[in-house]
């Protein structure tokens, strides 16, 4: 992703850029340890010892007993989210000139492609991650970096990418499609920037400037002579250094992710488990207040804010109103 410099009056212009519970479960399992605990059974196997487990994500063994029960079971049916980012390569155009050129495709020498991904499940601590070697980044070779992406996308139920949708998800299929990898499972797509944009009034929505407003770790520094040395001449150095940034901006993505949450017409996390609980939409807690009524023009709705991550929800089933006279405007 490319970032972009404004300032008070000029603008350099747009650059696009990048289980079943049980009801007497009263132990409140956060989306983060729940998903962490599913995570780990999933990948070192359910018979790894309960000890094992407790001690490396640092859980309650009991915590990690009743998880394994219910993933044996069948119970439990978590969301899988991954969190992540890429870095693409710039095409190589024949111009005419440097300034408003209309440049026909046949002038390009080299297509745009992906440099580097980096992901990770939310809250979890490890990273995936693949990037191009210099003689692939020169002829703008990425396959050998996709296939692992593919499996993941293949696995994730929700996908956070910060202007993912126009952005990293398109460039991505863009990729797959031109490698001759089909289409991945389906997924649903979180992204910041439209809560941002919707929600707010921030003086730029950047990842970078969004991190500095609402005080969660920043992104590192970068400068246009990486991507430059990266595509022209295929400068280890400059590829592994965008790598390590592109992991620090999903780093970010998830704080700002966290920070927004709460704000985001969010993706019913209810829908992912099977529980006759009520739960946060948006983190699966189960600590739930009651926050007054929700409104539509011939329901009312009971409303609850979350106590961990403070989304706001209400049930599905409306409340009964004894009023036979009700009436609606017909539209
Ligand atoms: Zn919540």
């Amino acid at each position: 992703m490319v970032e972009q410099s404004t300032c008070n009056a000029l603008v350099w212009g747009s650059i696009p850029h990048s289980g079943s519970t049980k009801n007497n479960y009263t132990e409140v399992i956060v989306l983060s340890k729940l998903s962490e605990i599913v995570h780990y059974f999933k990948i070192n196997g359910l018979d790894t010892p309960t000890k094992v487990v407790s001690e490396s994500l640092r859980v309650s063994k009991r915590h990690v007993r009743r998880v394994r029960a219910k993933l044996s079971n069948g119970e439990i049916k978590s969301p899988r989210i991954l969190v992540l980012d890429i870095e693409t390569l710039p095409m190589e155009v024949l111009v005419w000139g440097l300034y408003e050129q209309r440049i026909p495709a046949e002038n390009t020498i080299k297509n745009w492609s992906i440099l580097c991904w980096q992901a990770k499940w939310l809250y979890d601590s490890k990273f995936y991650g693949r990037y191009v070697t210099g003689k692939q980044a020169i002829n703008r070779e990425d396959k050998s970096i996709l296939f692992e992406l593919h499996d993941l996308l293949n696995e994730a139920d929700i996908i956070i990418a910060f202007n993912g949708k126009r952005f990293d998800l398109r460039k991505i299929k863009t990729r797959f499609i031109l490698n001759d990898l089909k289409p991945t499972s389906p997924y649903k797509v979180l992204d910041p920037i439209i809560t941002a944009r919707q929600q707010f009034s921030f003086s730029s929505n950047s990842l970078d400037a969004l991190a500095k407003q609402l005080d969660v770790q920043r992104k590192s520094h970068t400068e246009y002579k990486l991507w430059y040395d990266s595509a022209v001449y295929g400068d280890e150095k400059s590829i592994k250094y965008l790598f390590n940034y592109c992991r620090q901006d999903v780093l970010v993505l998830e704080d700002v992710y966290t920070k927004l949450r709460p704000w985001m017409n969010h993706i019913n996390l209810g829908l992912y488990v099977e529980t006759d609980e009520l739960i946060c939409p948006a983190c699966m807690n189960r600590n739930l207040e009651l926050k007054g009524f929700y409104y539509t023009n011939v329901n009312k709705y009971q409303a609850f804010q979350c106590k961990k991550c403070g989304a706001i929800g209400r049930r599905r089933i409306a409340e009964k109103i004894d009023k036979p006279t009700l009436v609606s405007t017909a539209k």
